[in-house]
């Protein structure tokens, strides 16, 4: 019988910078401690030794122009470039080996102004949901030019917040034409729904004209991860708590299991700032604690599979990926 494939889409990374920076005025969390603008590559590598000790597999976002400060191919105020290459040549080396790359739109910020290269006074969640295929597919494929000139080859993109939302279709038109304008690739695949609160859930096709098509691949938990980012807790006990939430000790338990019974894909959520929990890295440990138990209790169950291997098996089975009634 074939294995259920299980994913991990791991939003908002960017060479150097923490995106989740510009994203709280005033950058301190709840307890008022600061949030820091850097990541240093070390983290970067740590992640890569836990990816390839498990071979997780899933998404992986680089953010082209994060904080809307420079770009990764010209220089990001504050930061050596050289730092900024050393991210881009293991994202290239090791994680896209294992994971699918996209882009996180241009900024994950300020909305960009393609004709000025300036900063428009919106975020890009703002911004793209007050625009059509025609204007979201130049602002995609210059996303995806980036990557491409930093020698990254991305298959779908990530939206940042819920970029395109409330426009999805032509969003998803402006995903398969960007991909076709950048690469001539007539398949494509984008995230976007949180779906950590629906049972069964699978991709499904989300456009598809002319010979283009781009896969919708929702999130079906939540970013179990992310409060390790509010507690100074980096206690062995602490860490296991929160991988229960996805599987237990004992492989019995766990948001996996559940959706693994309600017939659906376990893709699994998190984001580049729940990994490095504010500097302590305890989201890290907890994502390698939930590797080891899957590993351990779902082996014969459960089989790491990438993004763009989610969109190719729903492109060749399309009836066996419907798409969601609710939606
Ligand atoms: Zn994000």
């Amino acid at each position: 019988m074939m294995k259920t494939p299980i994913s991990l889409i791991i939003d908002d990374p960017a060479p150097r910078v923490l995106a989740y920076y510009a994203h709280i005025p005033g950058h301190t969390l709840k307890d008022g401690r600061a949030i820091p603008r850097e990541v240093p590559n070390s983290f970067m590598e740590k992640f890569c030794d836990i990816i390839e000790r498990y071979s997780i597999r899933g998404k992986f976002s680089v953010i082209p122009m994060p904080l809307g400060e420079g770009n990764i191919l010209t220089g990001i105020p504050g930061i050596d470039q050289k730092e900024v290459d050393e991210w881009l040549t293991m994202a290239k080396d090791r994680v896209s080996k294992l994971f699918s790359i996209c882009p996180e739109m241009l900024t994950h910020a300020e909305a960009v102004d393609l004709k000025t290269n300036t900063l428009l006074p919106m975020n890009e969640e703002e911004w793209s949901n007050a625009q059509t295929a025609d204007t979201l597919t130049p602002y995609i494929a210059r996303a995806l030019t980036m990557l491409k000139d930093a020698g990254l080859f991305p298959s779908g993109v990530t939206s940042p917040w819920s970029f395109g939302c409330k426009v999805e279709s032509a969003y998803a038109e402006s995903v398969a034409k960007a991909f076709f304008e950048v690469f001539k690739q007539k398949n494509s695949w984008y995230f976007l729904h949180c779906l950590g609160d629906k049972d069964g859930i699978k991709p499904w096709i989300a456009y598809e004209k002319d010979g283009l098509r781009t896969v919708s691949i929702p999130a079906t938990t939540d970013d179990m991860f992310w409060q390790t980012m509010n507690t100074t807790d980096t206690s062995d006990e602490y860490v296991s708590i929160i991988a229960d939430q996805l599987i237990s000790m004992d492989g019995k338990t766990g948001r996996i299991i559940d959706i693994l019974k309600s017939g659906g894909y376990p893709i699994l959520l998190t984001h580049w700032q729940s990994l490095f929990s504010n500097g302590a890295g305890t989201g890290l440990r907890a994502l390698c604690e939930t590797a080891k138990r899957i590993e351990m209790h779902l082996s014969d169950t459960v089989q790491w599979t990438s993004s763009e291997e989610l969109m190719r098996m729903t492109l060749d089975h399309p009836a066996d990926y419907p798409k969601p009634a609710f939606l």
